[in-house]
């Protein structure tokens, strides 16, 4: 039986579980997928439950990191953004990906998003750096914001982005918040209103509400908005098929993630 599971702390939130339940579901194979709550201390003692016990894994908060030298072989992507969310075990050997980054892209071509710089990512953490090399990779002119400033100047010069103030967002075509404000709290943004750009598009990474405050604001300046869901789904997916070969609908993930959410 395929066995699968999610490793993070805490991760008893974690919309992992409905979505890949959902996908083995839809395609017919028996299989499980757990969460396991694992503290950083404790994630080599679980990879090594993983080693053999599992097909795959998917890592999420605070272990994305803390896995690449605990891992036999790391995908040049992963090992470029200097995440794995991804963990494919064979025969005993342990393989590190990360699908954000893909992930991110396929979610913007999926919905209809153009793939329009310049980009301006706010957020210089795990994510931001998925998403600003994705974007980068995908040929766009990148720019960077965050909050400490030293970390968007260090992510800009190892990446090749140009780190910038807030206010140049005015001047960007697509806004991707990858910062955590707006995570459970519905008046906070990163962007004050008066900085978004008259045309374009922007996409939070956060679903904790669905509908955040950047994102309200956004749609309502007339730009093209996404959810955190697609991004969700289609990393999942791609990870899903890392595991089996195969490529569940997102779709039918990210509905599964959108009723566990609202069942919240
Ligand atoms: P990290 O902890 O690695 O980074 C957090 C980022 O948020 C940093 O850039 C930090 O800035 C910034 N930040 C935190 N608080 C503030 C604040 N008050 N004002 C401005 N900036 C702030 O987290 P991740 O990068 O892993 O995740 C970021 C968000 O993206 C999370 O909400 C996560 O859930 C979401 N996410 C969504 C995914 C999806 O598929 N939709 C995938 C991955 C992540 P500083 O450096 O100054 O601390």
């Amino acid at each position: 039986m395929l066995r699968f599971a999610v490793l993070g702390h805490p991760v008893g939130h974690s919309l992992s579980p409905a979505m890949h339940r959902e996908a083995l579901k839809a395609l017919g194979l028996a299989g499980s997928y757990e969460a396991l709550e694992t503290p950083q201390e404790a994630l080599g003692a679980r990879l090594e439950e993983v080693r053999w016990g599992y097909r795959g894994v998917n890592l999420t908060l605070p272990l994305k990191e803390a896995a690449l030298p605990l891992l036999d072989w790391i995908s040049p992507e992963a090992q470029a953004i200097g995440a794995v969310n991804t963990v494919l075990s064979v025969e005993g050997r342990l393989f590190g990906f990360n699908t954000d980054a893909s992930g991110f892209l396929e979610a913007l071509q999926a919905g209809g998003i153009p793939l329009e710089g310049p980009a301006l990512v706010l957020g210089a953490g795990g994510a931001g750096r998925a998403v600003a090399w994705a974007l980068k990779g995908a040929g766009l002119e990148v720019w960077v914001w965050n909050r400490t400033p030293a970390r968007a100047e260090a992510l800009a010069k190892e990446f090749g982005l140009k780190a910038v103030p807030l206010e140049r967002a005015r001047e960007a075509r697509l806004l991707v918040n990858a910062t955590s404000v707006g995570l459970k709290d519905p008046g906070a943004t990163p962007l004050p209103p008066e900085f978004l750009p008259a045309e374009g598009a922007a996409v939070d990474l956060v679903y904790r509400p669905l509908w955040t405050r950047f994102l309200r604001e956004a749609q309502a300046r007339g730009l093209k908005v996404q959810t955190g869901l697609p991004m969700l789904a289609w990393q999942g997916a791609l990870a899903f098929r890392i595991w089996t070969g195969l490529l569940p609908d997102p779709r039918g993930m990210e509905e599964a993630a959108r009723q566990a959410l609202e069942g919240e």
